[in-house]
């Protein structure tokens, strides 16, 4: 039976902007077939076993020609595979897919095509320029610059004297005769001009002028490909609509050190504010609750009054062991429930609770301010936490009353180790703006992966808190700034705080 082939856009760079068809055609490949400008991003969300297969084109030194990959395409899926062809921008523009579903149909093969948003317009919207607009521009043109390979002459005639906005993709090494042929031909020399590398990525720059010396400017500003040239006054409107590059975060790398299961939620705020988040996880958590000193005391649990929750895997680890032993929250009926934080409250909402108590401060000390007056001898408290916590909440709240302490998970050296020679170049080049650490564990084992404190020296490091503060002044490492609020958040403020 033959597989099917779906031409996927996979839209301008921001691998946020494919489509929902887009991204459940990754998600179901057997094979991916992709080239340089479809976001790298997006391959994080193939299945374990989907084939991956690169056909980039760097524009003079093609890695496949467009008869190799046509027949790539088309023997995946006559071997009855689903395979997703990933394209940047949309397929059909300027991307050969015309060629590449005609190839296939008269194969045989089904081709389904999934539009995307094309770089000539997303692109150009990154960098604050609307494409049309009222004042300005009521028609536009998407132009090949590339005009030896697709060896065909353009009537610059007729393009000099259109009033829309022009767009021209692949011209980069025609720059200057773009201009010098708009001229030509009775376009006004100031005509302005942004010249777009990289759009919607964090690389993005973005260089402006007019036709009279826009290829100046982008020599001197480093510009190359790929790179849309937009021609035409829509260009003003950057001043006001540049939303993109005013994000709070543009332009600003940060290293996430969680656990990779945990980072999502710092990497993707930081993400969404224009930064570039780099994910090192320097921790991986080990699930310690199917030991049988664990589970014996979580069979007991409807014997506790309280149950203090310090962290997200405290409880994610805790409710799941809970409820594979084939207990369910009514154990938990007559237990006050109390959480360090926000965050983990509402993870315990998650398993349909609701915590009775979240301390101002979220720290261990807070939680004991909180309950030493309300607790007597007679309470008992079962607190399911990490193998390392410290022992200060155990040891104060022991001197009322009965404490039990469940250590469900423990934190290990993380699974960043492969990429570690390579974060530590950074760090040292500093291309890193600043170092996030969410625990006193990941300050200890980044210092342990990169093998020296000395390293971190000249970085700007960002502590959730006074806890794992204390752990970076004992390594000897100076904190840049710390949270005002002890959670992800509170990261996110300082970050932006800093940059503002
Ligand atoms: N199908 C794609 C275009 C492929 S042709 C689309 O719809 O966007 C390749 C050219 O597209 C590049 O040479 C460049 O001119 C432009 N391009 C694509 N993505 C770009 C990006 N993120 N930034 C700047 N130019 C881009």
């Amino acid at each position: 039976m033959s597989g099917k082939v779906f031409l996927v856009g996979a839209g301008p760079g921001d691998y946020k902007l494919i489509t929902m068809k887009g991204l459940e055609c990754i998600k179901d490949a057997d094979v991916i077939v992709y080239d340089r400008l479809a976001s790298p991003k997006l391959l994080t969300y193939k299945r374990n076993e989907c084939e991956l297969i690169y056909v980039g084109k760097e524009s003079s030194n093609h890695t496949k020609t467009q008869d190799e990959i046509n027949e790539i395409i088309c023997e995946k899926a006559l071997e009855g595979k689903i395979v997703t062809r990933l394209k940047g921008g949309d397929p059909y523009v300027f991307g050969r897919g015309g060629e590449e579903g005609q190839y296939l149909i008269d194969r045989g093969v089904d081709v389904e095509v999934i539009p995307g948003i094309t770089s000539a317009i997303g692109g150009l919207a990154y960098a604050g320029i609307p494409i049309t607009h009222r004042d300005y521009a009521s028609s536009f043109h998407v132009i090949t610059g590339h005009l030896k390979e697709e060896n065909q002459e353009l009537n610059w005639e007729v393009l000099a004297k259109l009033k829309g906005t022009l767009v021209f993709l692949m011209g980069m090494s025609e720059l200057k005769n773009i201009s010098a042929n708009l001229i030509g031909n009775g376009m006004k020399a100031n005509t302005p001009v942004a010249v777009i590398n990289w759009a919607t990525t964090e690389r993005q720059k973005v260089a402006v002028g007019t036709l009279d010396d826009i290829y100046d400017i982008t020599l001197r500003e480093g510009l190359s490909s790929p790179s849309l040239i937009a021609v035409g006054d829509v260009v003003k409107m950057r001043g006001s609509l540049n939303f993109f590059e005013n994000k709070l975060l543009n332009g600003k790398k940060v290293l996430v050190t969680r656990a990779r299961a945990q980072s999502s939620t710092l990497s993707d705020k930081i993400y969404n504010l224009g930064g570039t988040p780099i994910e090192f996880p320097t921790i991986k958590i080990e699930d310690l609750s199917e030991e049988k000193s664990i589970t014996d005391e979580i069979m007991k649990v409807k014997e506790y009054n309280y149950i203090i929750f310090t962290s997200q895997n405290g409880v994610k680890l805790f409710f799941n062991r809970m409820i594979d032993l084939g207990l369910d929250m009514r154990q938990l009926a007559n237990a006050t429930i109390v959480a360090i934080g926000n965050v983990t409250a509402q993870e315990i909402k998650k398993y349909n609770l609701i915590a009775d108590i979240v301390p101002k401060k979220y720290i261990a000390e807070g939680i004991y301010e909180e309950l030493e007056n309300r607790l007597s001898s007679d309470d008992k408290i079962l607190i399911p936490r990490a193998k390392e916590s410290r022992d200060f909440l155990v040891d104060e709240l022991n001197k009322i009353c009965f404490v039990k302490e469940l250590k469900v998970y423990q934190t290990v050296l993380g699974e960043g180790i492969q990429s570690q020679d390579n974060i530590k170049k950074m760090i040292m080049n500093k291309e890193i703006d600043y170092i996030t650490f969410t625990s006193s564990s990941t300050v200890k084992n980044l210092v342990k992966m990169i093998g020296d404190p000395e390293i971190l020296k000249n970085s700007h490091l960002i502590s959730i808190g006074p806890i794992t503060s204390k752990t970076m002044m004992e390594l000897g490492l100076e904190v840049y700034r710390e949270a005002e609020d002890y959670d992800i958040d509170g990261i996110i403020k300082v970050l932006v705080d800093c940059k503002g």
